[in-house]
């Protein structure tokens, strides 16, 4: 008799199906589904994704729905993970002493230094001096110019402009001589007149060098080596600005200020640990790892770790409808970052790149509803429906059918929120942990640390290779290769960065180079996926080094990171372990692992049978 049985996997990203026509405990083929998980896994709201996931495996076999003898859904693990960022520097400037920014477009180009003077006291100045001035919006262009021009006829040495409007172009296209401006200067009265200053305009497509050399900035200013270590701030800001202001005012200083970013509270088995968030990721981990066995995690009320920590007990607790105090944080996964700021006390909104710490948690309860979301399927598929196996060991089962694999095996499922290892050793003995911070994690920190306004940019950045479009008619790709076409690209491609995707090109809206962007993305994998696997595959040995393994297995959607088992191969070598994708059923990638194992579990438990 021929039976059709389906295994579906609802992921917190992905819902998968693997769907089999078996005659007499044989598999005779197998379809596939995929499609994105409705709502947070382990809801009501997973029915969607399941039935559409469903649909389209049975439409490849040719199945209507209605003939399916079994359906059969995992038991989820009930996991889900949150991201929080806590920034934990902030740079206040007391005292105007620095400008430091991106106009779209100052004028002029070079390195002026002078005295700061509005344009309306410039004649009544000393003449021995040069000067730099300050243009208000009470001005318009041409007036300006003209002003700035009749100055310089009638004596005085103007090295360079601050202009508060969007002018500097206009302003310079009219002068006589080119000098550097520096324009859209908002608080422009906040600006300290009659002082040393110094501005900086780089050509097109380079940054500023003279100001963001600590030693640049001395040497304008003639200052000591006790006053040069306080200018280091200064220099380091406005690294990457296209133009750039700096102005000695006696007391005018640049402070990075440690805000406290309250403390982490972890419980291990026998007692517990506490870490202040500021003091950094590393010693965040090593608490984490110092537990053991965790039990649950806090953060101090008020602040900021300790909101998102309650957030995802909450979110929880409001899932399984169970009540806050029976959920439980098991993990937690804190990485350092950089992410751009508003600088305090700015005279033109400058960013500034403040210390953060992004931490993703975990929460695991008793049980999801799983026998509610089988009932729900049963009832709009019309075929019976059951819980098929944990999670985990589907997850092995599956990959199990990579060709070349064999027990003892290790299974590494690197999906959106955690990241899940199970070792199956030789005599059958299985362990199997989940680990907080995954795909999601990468994807949110690509975003917050580039400051792009849109997640798809980050996602794609993360999936995809970069390229510049040099011209209309070739791109520059990120490993230096060079691809001609023979038609012009869109000209709205021009200049940018380009993310490429598989159906075409999506441009990256940031002011940020390909090498900056693409150093950014590898560092996050490394801190987050590299690192997990590394913080897995300690956890299910039974040693707590890394030797004992000889080969992982990676499955799961991460696994398809272009650049990721590089990476890994790289840092595992060193223990002499090979890692490899897991290739499910010889033809799914390393896609599907779950849903293979829940079907095969059947086909097992078929055989037994007779
Ligand atoms: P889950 O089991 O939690 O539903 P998946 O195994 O479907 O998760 O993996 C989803 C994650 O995989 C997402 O974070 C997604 O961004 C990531 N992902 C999917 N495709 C790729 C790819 N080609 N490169 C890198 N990451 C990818
Ligand atoms: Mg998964």
């Amino acid at each position: 008799m021929i039976k059709y049985v389906a295994g579906i996997d609802i992921g917190n990203a992905t819902t998968e199906t693997a769907l089999g026509k078996i005659e007499d405990g044989k598999l005779l083929c197998c379809t596939s589904g995929i499609t994105k998980t409705t709502g947070i896994k382990g809801t009501k709201e997973n029915l969607y994704g399941m039935v559409n996931s469903l649909k389209e495996a049975c439409r490849k076999m040719e199945l209507p729905m209605p003939s399916l003898n079994l359906i059969r859904i995992n038991e989820a693990t009930p996991v889900i993970g949150d991201f929080a960022m806590e920034t934990i520097t902030q740079t206040v400037i007391t005292e105007s002493a620095m400008i430091g920014h991106n106009p779209d477009t100052p004028g002029g180009i070079g390195l002026g230094i002078g005295f700061t003077v509005f344009l309306e006291d410039i004649f009544e100045s000393d003449k021995e001096k040069d000067y730099i001035v300050i243009i208000s919006d009470q001005y318009d262009f041409p007036e300006a110019a003209e002003e700035i021009n009749h100055a310089e006829e009638f004596g005085y040495s103007i090295k360079g402009l601050i202009v508060q409007n969007d002018d500097g172009v206009l302003i310079c296209n009219r002068l006589k001589e080119t000098i550097p401006i520096v324009d859209e200067v908002a608080l422009i009265n906040k600006i300290p007149v009659g002082y040393l200053c110094t501005v900086e305009v780089a050509p097109p497509g380079a940054s500023i060098d003279f100001l963001t050399n600590p030693y640049g900035i001395a040497t304008a200013f003639s200052l000591s080596s006790e006053e040069t270590k306080h200018v280091i701030h200064i220099a380091k800001a406005l690294i990457g600005n296209r133009s750039a202001v700096v102005i000695k005012t006696p007391s005018g200083s640049i402070q990075e200020r440690i805000i406290p970013a309250g403390e982490i509270i972890i419980t291990g088995k026998k007692q517990q640990y506490r870490v202040n968030v500021d003091d950094g990721s590393d010693k965040i981990m090593e608490q984490v790892k110092r537990a053991g066995t965790i039990q649950d995690i806090h953060g101090s009320s008020g602040t900021n770790v300790g909101g998102m920590l309650e957030s995802v007990r909450k979110k929880m607790a409001q899932i399984t409808e169970s009540p806050e105090a029976s959920i439980f944080i098991q993990d937690l996964m804190a990485v350092d970052t950089l992410v751009p700021q508003n600088v305090v006390g700015a005279l033109a909104n400058e960013f500034y790149m403040e210390k953060s710490v992004g931490i993703a948690a975990m929460v695991k309860t008793q049980k999801l509803h799983m026998q509610h979301l089988a009932s729900l399927l049963e009832e709009s598929t019309g075929c019976p429906a059951e819980i098929g196996g944990i999670e985990g060991d589907m997850a092995v089962l599956g990959t199990l059918t990579t060709p070349g694999s064999g027990k003892p095996i290790l299974v590494v499922d690197i999906g959106a929120g955690s990241t899940d290892a199970c070792y199956l050793d030789s005599t059958g003995r299985k362990t199997t942990i989940h680990l907080a911070g995954a795909g999601n994690m990468v994807t949110e920190l690509i975003q917050a640390e580039l400051g792009l306004s849109s997640r798809e940019e980050a996602e794609a950045i993360k999936k995809y290779p970069l390229a510049k479009a040099e011209s209309l008619f070739h791109l520059k790709h990120e490993d230096g290769s060079v691809e001609f076409f023979k038609t012009p690209i869109n000209s709205g491609f021009f200049a940018k960065v380009l993310s490429i995707q598989p159906d075409g090109f999506l441009p990256i809206h940031t002011q940020h180079s390909l090498e900056k962007i693409r150093s950014v993305r590898r560092e996050i994998k490394k801190k987050v996926l590299v690192k997990n696997v590394l913080r897995a595959l300690t956890q299910v040995s039974s040693s707590g080094t890394l030797h004992e393994f000889e080969h992982v297995v990676l499955v799961g959607g991460s696994s398809l990171d272009f650049e990721l088992p590089n990476m890994l191969t790289d840092v595992l070598a060193y223990y002499g372990i090979t890692s490899g994708k897991g290739n499910i059923r010889g033809c799914m990638g390393p896609r599907n692992a779950v849903a293979t194992g829940l079907l095969y579990a059947y086909l097992e438990e078929e055989k037994n049978h007779e």
